[in-house]
């Protein structure tokens, strides 16, 4: 959970992933990723009325962050004022002047934070020095060489004057963490199990956040060719992004595997699995014996704090 005032103190007229309070008399916003710990005043009427009252004042993020917000009815009356930025590319940018700070030239660079769709880090370069912003991320073994925005043109690492980290996991008792790809094949080996156990098997995945589930719908859809139930809305926030979107269904009757809405409580209760229904009370089309469901919660926090039980 982000706790991040949105002030760099380098770069004192932008705010980074916070959008209320002090951050309502910068000039320049950033925003890392549409997930609501980093979204904090965004939709408010205060925040709208700032950026329609004084001209160029932008709020920079990435393409799919952008579209993201547009397909958000909260969120979509920013979109005059949403300027999405190219990965991996320095792009200079106008900071506005404010009170007696005069405007200025500012280089960023977003840089792909695989933490989840259209995630990023900024790199800010300026005269406030050179600042890197994390914001929620994910790194495997030899990602950072990889990073060309971290690298001088001679090969050797940037020298950056100040580091702003997101972490939930550095911890001592988590110096293993699973690949994005371990944990999904985990999950698809725990899935082809079920199935074969019979046609009234069903999976439900449960899925409470927001975002941060798509590479898991992803690979069970190329593993088994079939799509994943999602509640509309869900499957609406989507509509902007059809890469993510083939992979899920609205139509609960097509699939044994549903990620539709929730109920936690009985999940955490332990009620017997055995004769308990899918969210959507639905089962696929054909299957006309009580349905059998495995339930799966993917979930870095339940891993980290299990590793740290054992
Ligand atoms: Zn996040
Ligand atoms: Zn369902």
């Amino acid at each position: 959970m982000s706790s991040f005032s949105g002030k760099i103190k380098e770069f004192p007229q932008i705010s980074v992933d916070r959008f209320d309070g002090r951050n309502l008399a910068s000039t320049a916003y950033f925003l890392s990723h549409a997930h609501s710990d980093h979204m904090i005043g965004l939709s408010s009427p205060q925040f709208l009325d700032h950026l329609e009252s004084n001209s160029g004042v932008y709020l920079y993020c990435s393409a799919i962050t952008a579209r993201f917000l547009q397909a958000s009815i909260r969120h979509r009356p920013l979109d005059p004022f949403v300027r999405p930025l190219p990965p991996e590319e320095p792009v200079k940018i106008t900071v506005p002047n404010v009170a007696e700070e005069a405007s200025h030239q500012l280089c960023v660079t977003l840089i792909p934070a695989g933490h989840c769709p259209g995630s990023v880090m900024f790199l800010f370069e300026g005269r406030g020095g050179t600042v890197l912003y994390t914001g929620d991320f994910r790194t495997s073994v030899g990602d950072v060489e990889r990073i060309r925005a971290l690298h001088n043109s001679d090969g050797t690492v940037k020298a950056v004057d100040s580091l702003h980290i997101d972490t939930t996991f550095c911890h001592r008792d988590i110096l293993h963490f699973p690949s994005r790809e371990d944990s999904s094949s985990a999950i698809c080996d725990l899935v082809e199990d079920w199935l074969a156990r019979g046609n009234n098997h069903l999976i439900h995945l449960v899925c409470p956040a927001k975002y941060g589930y798509e590479y898991v719908y992803r690979s069970l859809h190329e593993r088994f060719g079939m799509r994943v139930h999602v509640s509309r809305w869900k499957y609406r926030m989507y509509d902007t992004v059809p890469e993510i979107q083939d992979a899920l269904t609205p139509d609960a009757t097509e699939t044994w595997i549903h990620a539709c809405d929730w109920r936690m409580r009985e999940i955490e209760e332990g009620e017997d699995q055995s004769d308990r229904q899918l969210p959507c009370r639905c089962v696929p089309f054909g299957v006309d014996t009580a349905p059998s469901i495995r339930v799966i919660r993917p979930s870095a926090m339940f891993y980290t704090v299990y590793q740290s039980a054992k």
